[in-house]
């Protein structure tokens, strides 16, 4: 018979609960029980957000005895820095290593005064679209909010550590509109000290999700990855267009509330000859030229993983297609390669902690 005494001699420690990620009417909520005084929470709140500390010990503001009682309760969990890459561009590429042993991505991208930090949402993705290396990864968990506002935390961390000022795009891995709860919660956190205007969410058109959204009070920029003007085209690299076609698609996002001089960006990957041809911006043009749109065109990040056949057009072609939409009225911009030789540029993100799944079905051919 097992005793007591026969029963393994360590029990697990309870985990303890992540500070990071919590908004401050949650955080003080958590905090009440454990703090002798109601303005704890907000110097907590700073010493999080303003000064990025992540070590409860070094919060000396909170004497001693506090300190140690709330590190046997909370902890703030950063990510393991499991590889740092640092691209000629500048670029830098982080592979963070989550409490779990889930890795995930995040590129932090200086371009003159202003730096744009490309945060992943899921430690992999399902969505499995043709051209990008995440998908072909295959799924993974989703983030916690204290997850994702980890990534911000642990990429500024330095003597210049501000949080104001930083561009955030949910561009790394993942779907952020899968994720919805852990996203709005790390929104309403860093919209605390980051403008909302200064954050894009970028999604492959999951409508729920935009729908939700659009019911949000403090709502980030919206971008769609959109890559094809027609479902057929569409289906065969995004398979979740299946799902959410882009009529259905093009309703919602009529009905989007944007702000007066806002736009919904539409990212369109340039792949040569399956969607750079003149005639298909003019498909573009008349999907989406009557909403409150801009496109940013990015010419395709080649991979060894993709199908050879997914090739980058050349510049000339990349320059008349944006030059077609500008033509009839439509803003274009053509999005920059960063970071491309540490393989931290659109679409090459990846986990590592495991083997790819691969694109099961081989509908690939165009
Ligand atoms: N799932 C969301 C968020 C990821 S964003 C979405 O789809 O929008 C990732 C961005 O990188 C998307 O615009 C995507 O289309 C782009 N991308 C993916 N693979 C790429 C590749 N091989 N080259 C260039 N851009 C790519």
């Amino acid at each position: 018979m097992m005793t007591n005494q026969d029963s393994p001699a360590v029990i697990d420690e309870p985990r303890r609960q992540d500070l990071l990620g919590l908004p401050k009417a949650e955080l003080a909520e958590v905090l009440a029980p454990h703090i002798d005084r109601p303005y704890r929470t907000e110097q907590i709140f700073r010493a999080l957000y303003e000064r990025g500390v992540t070590q409860l010990d070094s919060m000396t503001e909170l004497g001693k005895g506090l300190r140690e009682r709330l590190g046997t309760v909370f902890t703030i969990a950063t990510p393991e820095i499991a590889t740092r890459s640092v691209s000629v561009d500048g670029t830098v590429k982080y592979l963070f290593r989550l409490s779990d042993g889930a890795t995930i991505e995040t590129v932090d991208i200086p371009d003159g005064q202003r730096r744009t930090l490309c945060i992943s949402s899921q430690a992999g993705c399902a969505l499995a679209c043709r051209f990008c290396v995440t998908g072909y990864w295959g799924g993974g968990r989703n983030l916690t909010a204290g997850e994702i506002v980890a990534q911000v935390l642990t990429a500024l961390q330095g003597p210049n550590f501000r949080l104001e000022g930083v561009n955030l795009v949910f561009m790394g891995m993942g779907e952020p509109l899968l994720n919805l709860e852990a996203l709005s919660k790390a929104l309403v956190v860093l919209t605390e000290k980051i403008s909302r205007r200064r954050i894009t969410v970028s999604t492959a058109g999951i409508i729920p999700g935009i729908e939700a959204m659009a019911r949000w009070t403090v709502r980030p920029r919206l971008a769609i990855s959109l890559h094809a003007p027609d479902d057929e085209r569409r289906t065969r690299i995004m398979p979740i267009n299946q799902k959410y076609p882009l009529a259905d698609l093009m309703r919602v996002l009529r009905h989007y509330p944007t702000e007066p001089r806002e736009k919904i960006t539409f990212e369109y990957l340039l792949i040569k000859d399956l969607n750079d041809a003149m005639a298909d911006a003019d498909a573009v043009v008349k999907l989406i030229g009557n909403l409150a749109a801009k496109v940013n065109l990015i010419p395709l990040n080649p991979d060894p993983v993709l199908d050879p056949e997914f090739q980058t057009p050349p510049n000339s072609r990349v320059d008349a297609f944006r030059r077609r939409l500008m033509g009839q009225g439509l803003t274009a911009t053509i999005r920059k390669r960063r970071g491309d030789d540490v393989s931290a540029a659109c679409g090459q993100l990846r986990a590592t902690d495991r083997e790819p799944r691969g694109f099961r079905r081989s509908n690939l051919r165009f």
